[in-house]
């Protein structure tokens, strides 16, 4: 089947709707592409406006109707049959207008079903049948019968098994189109399933991203947290070990900052830290650079492709970044802004290197660092 439902024809035009009268079968032509409209809107279950259907209906009512009991009144003038097939056409704007007013209480499935029902059963009926005996009885005319002869040979033509015929045609018709019908509407639902299903897939997905990133991030700053440090440190260390490449370990801790908290609030506290850390990203922009908050005040860097005198250079980069920003930390012993203190350790990693002893060699140096006045870095060499 078919992906576009548009391309689909539920109702084929027949060459047994053919009356044979060329502007009667354009119209009626009308008709059938009405009719495989409604079954499309079935299937999609709310392209179509309900309320379009209903007026493209009248109007081609009034205008069929028109142009066809025209072409009739040429040949049957002042016959019954004239009249009889006008009470037929007045009978179809009521019943469309029956079907619409049930609007209110069905459902709008239900309502095109029900219209589709009743358009079978008038194309059936009244072109397959009538239509068609009035235009064999107009081309007998046509041929040079009497209306009374032509209206004979046409009942001839049309009595008897024609009628049998018909009805087991649109039998046919009906069961054939309704199971189109519910294939093409289970179609559509699978692929409306499936839409959903993606969706939904794709929302799993950000919501793990989201998680993820959240299980790495420290909630306050923002940086790379605890967890995610011992992730990228095994993981750096690794390649630096392989790659036989010098691996960096910078830690750093605000001095004083007890103090800040003391005097200018907890919260004031707070955004200093995050003042400190988006200087820090700031300076750690290369790649192979990566920023953490180790908890508290303390913060760490693991820096790739740093050599012993790169590093050095680097934790000065880091000491006057946080100076310069000039907080005032005016209870600190050591300046009038708020400093840090800075312990770093380079080294090409070998077998029994891990983040233990990596993380002790720079802790004993901040502390060195610390005890040597503070607002400084200590390195190996
Ligand atoms: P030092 O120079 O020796 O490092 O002194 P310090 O005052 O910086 O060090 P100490 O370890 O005595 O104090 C650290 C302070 O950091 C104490 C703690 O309340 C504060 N702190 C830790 N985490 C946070 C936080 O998330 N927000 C705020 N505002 N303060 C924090
Ligand atoms: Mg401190
Ligand atoms: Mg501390």
């Amino acid at each position: 089947m078919s992906n576009n439902l548009n391309d689909i024809e539920v109702f084929p035009w027949n060459k047994n709707f053919e009356t044979g009268l060329a502007l009667i079968d354009e119209q009626h032509k009308i008709l059938i592409s009405l009719l495989n409209k409604l079954a499309v809107s079935l299937v999609r279950g709310s392209a179509l406006e309900i309320n379009n259907i209903f007026d493209e209906l009248t109007k081609y009512a009034e205008f069929h109707f028109e142009t066809e009991e025209g072409i009739w009144a040429e040949y049957f003038d002042s016959d019954s049959w004239l009249a009889s097939h006008q009470i037929s056409h007045s009978t179809f704007l009521p019943k469309v207008i029956e079907l619409k007013e049930k609007n209110v209480q069905k459902q709008k499935t239900e309502i095109i079903e029900s219209i589709i029902l009743f358009l079978i059963r008038w194309l059936a009926f009244h072109i397959m049948d009538n239509d068609k005996r009035m235009s064999l009885v107009v081309h007998n005319i046509n041929k040079g019968l009497s209306i009374e002869e032509a209206r004979n040979a046409a009942d001839k033509k049309m009595s008897g098994s024609i009628r049998v015929l018909v009805e087991a045609v649109m039998a046919m018709y009906d069961s054939l189109s309704s199971r189109t019908l519910a294939l093409m509407k289970e179609s559509h639902e699978r692929q409306k399933v499936e839409l959903e299903l993606n969706k939904a897939n794709k929302k799993l997905r950000k919501a793990n991203i989201r998680l993820e990133t959240l299980a790495i991030t420290d909630q306050l700053t923002g940086l790379y947290n605890r967890r995610h440090f011992n992730n990228i440190f095994a993981q750096e260390l690794r390649r630096a070990r392989r790659g036989k490449t010098p691996f960096t370990l910078i830690i750093l801790d605000i001095d004083f900052f007890k103090k800040i908290n003391d005097n200018y609030g907890h919260s004031e506290g707070d955004q200093i830290l995050i003042r400190v850390s988006q200087k820090l990203k700031e300076i750690c922009q290369r790649p192979g650079d990566f920023v953490f908050r180790l908890g508290g005040e303390e913060f760490g860097i693991i820096a790739t492709n740093l050599d012993c005198q790169g590093t050095m250079e680097f934790a000065e980069i880091i000491r006057k970044g946080v100076e310069n920003l000039k907080i005032p930390n005016k209870y600190s012993k050591v300046s009038q802004y708020l400093t840090v203190s800075i312990g770093t350790f380079t080294k090409e990693p070998v077998e029994n290197d891990t983040v233990d002893s990596f993380m002790s060699v720079a802790d004993s140096r901040l502390y060195k660092a610390k005890r040597l006045g503070r607002n400084q870095f200590v390195s190996g060499i």
